[in-house]
């Protein structure tokens, strides 16, 4: 799978970052975790088609996370009308938002034959030729979860937000295991607090997203202290999983 960083500030903007938004293309289809960006000025400027758009997948309705999705459903519903995808959004209350947000704005109500706007629960949500879809729970806020995505024998684990200072249900288990990647956030603790789990990571790869510009010198002094490859992407890196 091919992962491409859109989005990867802390919360708020900062210049040239947008916030947390990744796209996954698997097989020429796309798939988002998190909505904190402008995906269809994304897919625009990068020559993509939303017709190729699959599903997106939010972590916690946060808007960080999730204000990306308002514009998405608009366009969706009136102007890209061959468009269809499945958007999984942790709160009822949030669907309905959104459901009324493009009612209010005079573009009537949502085609749900081809915008299935659905509440994500814990376990596998998804499943498609691709990719299989896992929400892990969080202790981040109410309904808050990390995201494992399989393609194959690859595995990479995006973990949304956590908690303040950690606490004991945040960083999923499956760190543990032999994943490909493990996208994590680096703003609600410190390195120091995140140390016990990167001591029994097993991931290939940890990349450090929504990390307050102070934590960078702290991202920067690990490097080469673990047996994984520590990487800090900036907006639009594309990797290959
Ligand atoms: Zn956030
Ligand atoms: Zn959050």
């Amino acid at each position: 799978m091919k992962i491409t960083f859109v989005g990867t500030s802390h919360g708020v903007p900062e210049k040239n970052r947008y916030c947390t938004c990744i796209m996954l293309e698997s097989n020429g289809a796309i798939y988002f975790i998190d909505a904190g960006a402008p995906m269809v000025d994304f897919l625009v400027d990068n020559g993509k088609s939303i017709n190729d758009l699959r599903a997106v997948f939010t972590t916690h309705v946060h808007s960080d996370h999730t204000i990306g999705l308002v514009h998405l459903v608009n366009l969706m519903n009136w102007y890209y009308k061959r468009s269809s995808a499945e958007i999984f959004i942790t709160e009822q209350e949030h669907i309905d938002a959104t459901v009324r947000w493009t009612y209010t704005a005079g573009d009537g109500l949502i085609d749900e034959e081809r915008i299935k706007l659905k509440v994500a629960y814990e376990g596998r949500v998804y499943q498609d030729e691709n990719i299989k879809v896992e929400y892990i729970p969080t202790a981040h806020m109410k309904n808050s979860y990390a995201i494992l995505v399989t393609e194959g024998d690859k595995r990479v684990l995006f973990g949304g937000d956590f908690s303040h200072g950690l606490r004991k249900h945040d960083v999923p288990s499956v760190i543990n295991e032999n994943i490909d990647g493990f996208v994590c956030e680096l703003a609600h603790f410190t390195m120091d607090e995140l140390s016990p789990y990167l001591d029994i990571c097993n991931a290939k790869r940890v990349f450090f997203i929504h990390a307050k510009p102070a934590r960078y010198t702290d991202i920067e002094d690990i490097k080469g202290r673990y047996p994984f490859e520590v990487i800090t992407p900036d907006d639009s890196d594309e990797y290959l999983i």
